[in-house]
């Protein structure tokens, strides 16, 4: 009996929340209902539709259907349908010229529009509409696809499902399909549902409820009879290595993906994800795995996501040698896209575009797990919840049957389709720093925290590092709900550690891949005359400003030479590391070290394109933890004022007569950080608003 067997759905619909809404309301509601449940169907995966009565201006009655378009039913919202007239789309099979034309049939899915909605109908427009059925469901559900993806799918469908649930060959999504599951539903009005093969299920009812009520029953009903089949039997030919434990497996994967990351970030960096859930634990250790993972995916949903088949890495977690591990990527990794250009090689028509990038996108690691990469961080997770999904589907149907691929035609049909590529032409042009991942240091104070939200508003992934637990907590809830949860993520840090910043930087590994950009700001402060800095005071300094400089640094280098793609550090010093200032002996002799420690890492880092520059702020107090406390009162006493004059006090004395702010010197490090300072290293910017003595020469 396998471990991730799935238990029932349960059946949500509530009868007094539904009674109080409009038909529309009712639509959004019974899909966000179906899509709460990945095993229903995957994240952006299926569609649902109403056929209603709707008026538009002038008034008038008419015949629209409401359809789901591209999104994700678990979180669309009515403005997330397509609205058109049912009455036109019936009109437009008189414009049909057969499947070699289906293609031109959506440039006329616009001309069908309701009430002059901009929300764009989806490919399986016609799916949907063709169905003479009120309201209709079409799910990607993994007990589901299993059937539709065994070898004798049509005989297992009518096994489990008698007349009741038709079964339709595989066929591309589009007009010709729309108008085979009109002709299905036309020779069997009791029927309740189809299966299609390699693809997923459509289902249908004359209420939304009974719709919803179909489609959850039928999925437990594959679920209930795959229970009856494989209990007891070892999934996928039972383990072949033993799972390693949860810590060494993300040791492993912090190892290997910032190596894979450099390997296959072009043009264009990539972000990493690691899984190492139960359901993907289990195939990656099991007998079957190669020659499964060979046939590659079934639904084009987790085909489109997951590129024709993963690359499964040679790896014996009984004899762990990891550094043998790392040798044989590159060759793997090399063969991989070899393989792909002979896969396009041999698919392509005349008219396809070119090919795209040939690495792969999902990594299996035997006993360790799953490494997805992508050009961000959602996509990379996701691709990783598609392939899990496709592991439930190869589970079931080699179980019962023998598991089949989308055939390679098709699939690359689906890859290459026209229709696809115009919609990657119509993505927005990247951010600057889109790819890039950032560890910023002191990331929870104000400079780091400006500097943070500066890089992830360029599209940068950010490990925000910090000391203090509970600024750190607000800092990534602040980001994360401006740039998305995907994007952030917070870690404990002591910079004066050697191990913790090796702990830190393996984090970054495993939930981005490695890193681009590291932001040294982590600080203090402090102030005395010379005879009276304590030996603690002077270390301190030292400690955190001088040798917390250097490791994390020097942990960013390790990192940069294993990726093999370049590197960018920026050093937030001060002013003082240029210009002496009274009774801040300590504190300025620390930073001027931090200075020239950037000077040093410049030139070892050139050769390979790892760039290192300063940014020295002064007198940065908003926002600042360092301007809390002791030393803002130890500046107002040396200058002879009060603490809350001092801010006024540093404005005056600037040449510009302006203040300082956070948002300032984030300004810089990310002109630092990004390719608009591409040919600049050992390179030092003052934000001091103008400080004749911090003029450098
Ligand atoms: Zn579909």
């Amino acid at each position: 009996m396998s471990a991730t067997a799935p238990a029932r759905l349960a059946n949500l619909w509530d009868d007094a929340k539904a009674a109080g809404m409009t038909e529309p309301e009712r639509l959004v509601y019974r899909s966000n209902l179906l899509g709460s449940d990945k095993r229903v169907t995957n994240y952006g995966g299926g569609n649902t539709s109403s056929k209603i009565m709707q008026k538009e201006p002038p008034p008038g009655d008419d015949v629209r259907g409401l359809e789901g378009s591209g999104g994700d039913v678990g979180t669309i919202k009515l403005d997330g349908f397509a609205t058109l007239y049912q009455q036109k789309l019936e009109g437009l099979k008189q414009l049909y010229r057969g499947v070699a034309f289906e293609d031109e049939m959506v440039g006329y899915l616009p001309h069908a529009t309701f009430n002059l909605n901009p929300r764009a109908a989806s490919i399986d427009t016609p799916l949907h509409a063709y169905v003479p059925r009120k309201f209709v469901d079409h799910m990607h559900p993994d007990a589901i696809i299993a059937i539709a993806a065994s070898a004798d799918s049509k005989a297992l469908t009518q096994e489990i499902f008698g007349d009741e649930i038709g079964w339709l060959p595989w066929k591309k999504p589009g007009f010709e399909l729309g108008l085979w599951l009109g002709k299905f539903c036309a020779e069997n009005p009791d029927a309740k549902g189809v299966v299609l093969e390699s693809h997923g299920l459509f289902t249908w009812g004359d209420t939304p409820k009974a719709c919803y009520e179909q489609t959850i029953a039928t999925i437990n009903e594959a679920i209930a009879w795959f229970e009856g089949k494989t209990s007891g039997k070892p999934a996928f030919g039972g383990e072949a290595v033993a799972a390693l434990p949860a810590a060494e497996r993300r040791a492993i994967a912090a190892r290997l993906m910032p190596i894979i990351r450099g390997l296959i970030s072009g043009d264009r960096k990539k972000l990493g994800h690691f899984d190492d859930s139960p359901a993907v634990l289990e195939f990656v250790s099991s007998r079957d795995l190669r020659p499964l993972a060979a046939l590659g995916t079934s639904c084009p949903d987790h085909f489109l996501r997951t590129k024709i088949r993963p690359l499964v890495v040679e790896f014996n977690p009984a004899n762990p040698d990891v550094d043998a591990l790392a040798a044989t990527l590159e060759p793997a990794i090399a063969a991989y896209r070899e393989d792909y250009a002979a896969y396009y090689a041999r698919c392509r028509h005349d008219d396809s575009p070119a090919i795209r990038d040939a690495n792969a996108v999902v990594y299996l690691i035997p006993g360790v797990g799953m490494i997805t990469f992508a050009l961000d961080k959602a996509t990379a997770r996701i691709s990783g919840e598609f392939y899990v999904n496709a592991i439930n589907v190869m589970r079931g149907a080699s179980a019962v049957s023998t598991y089949r691929g989308l055939d390679e035609q098709e699939a690359f049909d689906i890859e290459y389709w026209l229709l696809e590529e115009a919609k990657l032409q119509r993505m927005p042009k990247p951010k600057s720093l889109a790819g890039h991942i950032a560890f910023v240091t002191g990331g929870a104070g104000g400079i780091g925290r400006a500097t943070a939200a500066r890089l992830l508003r360029e599209g940068a992934c950010v490990v925000i590092a910090d000391i203090d637990e509970t600024a750190l907590g607000a800092a990534r809830d602040e980001l994360a709900i401006a740039f998305g949860k995907d994007f952030v993520r917070p870690v404990k840090l002591d910079v004066t550690s050697e191990e913790q910043v090796a702990a830190a930087y393996r984090e970054m590994a495993v939930e981005f891949g490695g890193v681009d950009i590291l932001v040294s700001n982590a600080g203090i402060s402090s102030s005395a005359p010379i005879e009276d800095t304590p030996l603690s005071m002077w270390d301190r300094n030292m400690d955190i400003l001088a040798k917390g400089y250097f490791l994390v640094s020097r942990e960013a280098f390790r990192f940069f030479k294993q990726q093999k793609i370049g590197g960018n550090v920026v050093f937030i010093a001060s002013k003082n590391g240029l210009a002496a200032s009274p009774n801040a002996a300590a504190y300025c002799t620390a930073k001027a070290a931090e200075i020239h420690l950037a000077r040093c890492l410049a030139l070892e880092g050139a050769e390979h394109q790892i760039r290192v520059n300063t940014v020295n702020p002064d007198a940065v107090l908003r926002g600042s933890k360092i301007w809390t406390g002791e030393w803002r009162e130890q500046r107002a006493a040396a200058y002879n004022m009060q603490p809350d004059e001092l801010e006024e006090h540093y404005r005056k004395r600037s040449m510009l007569k302006r203040s300082v702010f956070p948002e300032d010197i984030a300004e810089a490090v990310y002109f630092l950080a990004s390719d608009m300072s591409a040919k600049s290293t050992g390179n030092i910017i003052n934000v001091d608003a103008g400080n004749a003595q911090s003029f450098t020469r």
